[in-house]
């Protein structure tokens, strides 16, 4: 494949050009011309008459294009408004079609349909390739719905955007159709002599502890942790709500794992109700965090993902950086992340207001990442393996102070967050047994006891829950006898026992340590006939355990459901009376109340 990368200057100029581009696809063999024009301006007219002129100069061909909030030519950011790249495919097996289509929420699963079908029915498709408007749609279904691609077909693109971020118009176009905000056009590229490969780099890094998305709707980010979700960004990083927001939240993106990925959403605005709008979907209850980025982890990201390019012989790149990078580091060095591709490849694209990449079976939306497309015709043997040429000085060596403390920070929020997990589970184990605590266990019951109650004056509860409770008998003698040593060792055989009889029976269950030699266990959604069953269960199987020095042991029992809309003591009284008359007539028994 060959590619020819031009800025748009004039009419008189871009004439010239196609005519040398004809020119030249007259003197090869050719299986396909796709064009791609990148338009920072929203200038319609301009684009038509560029499309017109394509037309009637290389009719065969294809095009497709953005508008973008700038393009990339050459490796590095143009400085024209319109960038158009011609890619000529040259092996006679290497096939090109083109889709454009209406979309938004409601095309979505028709517009994923179509193209998974025709797919199907053509298994030369290896990669595609897409631009896309994005404004007013939630791309979080339509990534879904692409996950269903067969497994095989690369997936890659990016949102069209415009110069001014704010605005809020942005189009893409193509041969296939005309100019249009509501659209998406696919560029389907496959052949036995096709190759295709894809990465992404983002160079943020988390940074501090996990929050919480307790509340998130489409790009809307309301609470985290519980709290307005704008709090965060004043308290960790007394960020203020003003008109600099984006560009000071901009170096701190929330980053969290989706489909096993790590996503990026930079904040836009900041809203009077606390919430914070985001770049695109927030996926709620996932566990986010801060990120930071700074300009040396980014490049050491960018020269590692060039790096592993390098066997694979590109012979173009297509980028789909964001728009929010560009903002990072401003027009004169945004080129510093692209220019180590333009050394192993001629590398374009644009600055974007999304990214797709599909990363094993799911397509994600990123955001402030870039997404790198290599593509190359021909297999790579006798061909020589090109270096990536880049100033590591800079990152290499000497480590960044913002590194080493972001390094710190996270070490020392790991280790926190460890001993606050530890922390929170010694709070409710009881240290013997490894059973819930007696607060833990009480806990449960009123937790269940006041569903009891909302479900109660909703209506009837489907199926009660039950508690059982549970005493050793006699033993004071085991102590006495055989000391408190053999005590313990029967305590914890006890406890051993109810945890396997439960995950057997009654998975679910919570299992307490109600006092020295005292046992309390609630079966969530179990009816009487089914506690009535695993107590015996106990019953049975504790008579049956050895121990090293004690003779076998009883234990007496007592089981009650609980009552909608009782209180939780009332159950536990009752469980407590039923365990009272199973002493009093004779022990080893369960008595249900
Ligand atoms: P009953 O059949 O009426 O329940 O008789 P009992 O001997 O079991 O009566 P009681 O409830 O009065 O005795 C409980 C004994 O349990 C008293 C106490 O020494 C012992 N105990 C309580 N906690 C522990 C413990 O953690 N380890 C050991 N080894 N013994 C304990
Ligand atoms: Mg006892
Ligand atoms: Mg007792």
């Amino acid at each position: 494949m060959k590619q020819f990368q031009f800025d748009y200057k004039n009419e008189e100029n871009l004439f010239r050009t196609l005519k040398r581009i004809r020119q030249w696809c007259e003197s090869t063999i050719v299986s396909g011309v796709v064009f791609q024009i990148y338009t920072e301006t929203l200038n319609k007219s301009k684009i038509k008459s560029i499309c017109s002129m394509i037309e009637s100069e290389i009719p065969d061909s294809l095009y497709m294009g953005a508008s973008t909030n700038g393009n990339i030519i050459m490796g590095d950011k143009s400085k024209d408004s319109i960038s158009i790249i011609c890619t000529v495919y040259e092996y006679p097996s290497t096939h090109i079609k083109l889709f454009q289509f209406p979309l938004s929420e409601e095309t979505a699963q028709s517009v994923t349909d179509s193209l998974i079908k025709y797919i199907r029915e053509n298994p030369w498709v290896k990669s595609i390739k897409t631009f896309t408007t994005m404004r007013g749609m939630s791309m979080t279904d339509y990534c879904n719905y692409l996950a269903e691609l067969p497994r095989n077909i690369a997936f890659c693109g990016g949102g069209a955007f415009s110069e001014d971020m704010n605005e809020n118009d942005a189009f893409v176009f193509s041969s296939e159709g005309t100019i249009s905000d509501h659209a998406t056009v696919f560029l389907l590229t496959g052949g036995e002599d096709y190759h295709v490969m894809t990465a992404h780099v983002t160079g943020w890094k988390p940074l501090g502890r996990h929050l919480a998305v307790t509340k998130a709707k489409g790009p809307v980010l309301y609470e985290l942790d519980g709290k307005p979700a704008y709090e965060t960004y004043y308290r960790y990083l007394n960020i203020k709500n003003d008109e600099n927001f984006f560009t000071n939240t901009l170096e701190f993106p929330f980053i969290y794992e989706l489909n096993g990925m790590d996503i990026l959403r930079a904040p836009i605005a900041s809203n009077p109700d606390g919430s914070i709008t985001m770049t695109a979907d927030i996926a709620e209850n996932v566990q986010a965090r801060i990120s930071y980025g700074d300009p040396w982890t980014i490049l050491e990201s960018v020269y590692n993902t060039a790096i592993s390019f390098q066997d694979f012989i590109p012979q173009t790149f297509t980028v789909f950086s964001c728009a929010a990078r560009r903002t990072f580091w401003g027009d004169d060095e945004v080129g510093n992340e692209t220019k180590p591709f333009q050394s192993i490849a001629p590398t374009s694209g644009f600055y974007t207001s999304g990214e797709f990449l599909r990363q094993g079976r799911y397509v994600n939306q990123h955001n402030v990442t870039l997404v790198v497309e290599a593509e190359r015709e021909g297999d790579i043997e006798g061909k020589e393996i090109p270096q990536v040429d880049m100033d590591t000085e800079e990152f290499s060596g000497k480590v960044s102070m913002i590194n080493r403390l972001a390094t710190f920070i996270q070490a020392s929020t790991e280790e926190l967050e460890e001993a606050n997990r530890q922390l929170g589970k010694a709070a409710i184990t009881d240290g013997l047994t490894r059973l819930f605590n007696r607060t833990e266990i009480q806990r449960r019951i009123s937790d269940i006891s006041g569903k009891n109650e909302g479900m109660g004056a909703l209506g009837r509860v489907r199926a009660g829950s039950s508690l059982i409770m549970i005493d050793i008998d006699n033993f004071k003698h085991v102590n006495d006898t055989y000391g408190h040593n053999e005590g313990d060792i029967v305590l914890q055989k006890l406890s051993d026992m109810l945890k396997r009889v439960i995950a057997d029976m009654a998975p679910g269950s919570s299992i307490g340590r109600w006092g020295g030699e005292e046992f309390m266990i609630l079966l969530p959604g179990c009816d009487i006939e089914k506690a009535e069953n695993v107590a015996e269960a106990f019953r049975i199987n504790f008579a049956t355990i050895e121990f090293p020095n004690a003779p076998s042991q009883t234990i007496s029992l007592g089981v009650t459901e609980m009552i909608v809309g009782e209180l939780a003591d009332i159950s536990c009284m009752r469980a407590d009376d039923a365990l009272y008359e199973a002493k009093k007539t004779g022990k080893n028994k369960s008595v249900i109340h």
